[in-house]
Order: C-alpha cells, then sequence, then structure tokens
C-alpha cells in the first residue's frame, strides 16, 4: 500500500486541485495493455449536517466533489466492477412487502385477521420471508465476490479499490495497493 498526498485549497468556495498524470498501464496489475480507466471519486471536506426549524428536520450533504479517470486494464476493470456491484436490493423489498402485505390480505379477507393461529403462522411466514430474503442478500454478495476473485490475474492487487481517495483540510490523499504503480505516480506529480 502506498499513499500519496495531493495538495488542494478551496478558493471562492472553488475546489483548486492541480491535474494529475497518471503512470502508463493498469493501477491494478501494473500490466500495460490495451487502455481502459475507471472513475474514482471522492467528496472533499464532504460534510453532513442536520438543521431543525420547527417540526422539520432536514440533513444537507456539502462537499467538493473530484474523480479521476485512473488507467486500468479492461480486465481489472472489470472484476473491479464486478466486485462492487450489488444484488438489486429495491427488487427484493418491493417482492418482500408484496409478499407480507399479499398473504396479510388474504388472511384478513378470509375473516383470520383475529385468529390466534393465524396471527402465529403470519408472524413466523414473516420471520421465514425476512431471513430468506437476507440469506438470499447474502448469498447474493458472496456471489459477486467470488466471480469477481476468479477474474483476477496473477499480478492483481485488490479485487476492488486499487486506488482510493481519503482526504483531510488541505490533502487528497489517493492509496494505491501497486506500490509500484503509487510510487511512479508520486514521481510523475511531484508529490510525496
Ligand atoms: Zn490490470
Ligand atoms: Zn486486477
Amino acid at each position: 500500500m502506498r499513499s500519496v498526498r495531493v495538495p488542494y485549497q478551496v478558493i471562492d468556495n472553488k475546489l483548486a486541485i492541480r491535474q494529475l498524470s497518471w503512470p502508463r498501464g493498469c493501477a491494478c496489475c501494473g500490466q500495460e495493455s490495451p487502455p481502459s480507466s475507471l472513475s474514482v471519486s471522492a467528496m472533499v471536506r464532504g460534510k453532513s449536517s442536520t438543521s431543525e426549524v420547527g417540526m422539520y428536520r432536514t440533513t444537507y450533504t456539502s462537499g467538493y466533489p473530484v474523480s479521476w479517470d485512473v488507467p486500468m486494464c479492461q480486465r481489472c476493470a472489470l472484476h473491479d466492477e464486478t466486485a462492487k456491484s450489488s444484488p438489486p436490493v429495491g427488487v427484493l423489498g418491493i417482492v418482500g412487502v408484496a409478499a407480507a402485505l399479499g398473504v396479510g390480505y388474504g388472511l384478513y379477507s378470509m375473516d383470520l385477521a383475529y385468529n390466534e393461529v393465524a396471527i402465529v403462522g403470519y408472524a413466523l411466514f414473516l420471520a421465514i420471508l425476512g431471513s430468506g430474503l437476507y440469506e438470499f442478500f447474502a448469498w447474493s454478495i458472496r456471489r459477486h465476490k467470488s466471480k469477481a476473485v476468479a477474474m483476477m490475474g496473477p499480478t492483481c492487487t485488490a479485487v476492488t479499490g486499487a486506488v482510493t481517495p481519503a482526504w483531510d483540510m488541505d490533502f487528497v490523499y489517493l492509496k494505491f495497493t501497486h506500490d509500484l504503480y503509487g510510487s511512479t505516480f508520486a514521481q510523475m506529480n511531484g508529490a510525496a
């Protein structure tokens, strides 16, 4: 892991950061390859703040977005995307709610809404439905991850996040999993 810091300033509410040069080759495996890239972005000085006016509560997120096109070979861009892709949470949620409401309405329409056995059965059904959806979600994440790992090459340094940004009030820190790539980047940009 090689961390490189790049100074920045905020002038007139605008982020001022120098144009960065990126070494040729892939930030994950280091190999020279047909050019492809992965977008890495950060919200510098990003903060959430909450304000309350009467009964209304509003959350603001402030900060300065910055992003870079990091050179990465096609294989590595693909395993990175695959590792990050997540299961369709929204669809699962809708299926879960629809099933819960559907069965609930079924019991109600059969006049079983106050039947103790039906209530216990319904609670059990909800518990099984919930844990089933959760298991499916967890399994789906594991499957994406192992699929991504299987796509990695022998010199790959990270299944995802070969370049990860962080920041403080004066610097943006770019963390490189490929040490040599990170060192070359630091040299090219006169950064430490
Ligand atoms: Zn690569
Ligand atoms: Zn890779």
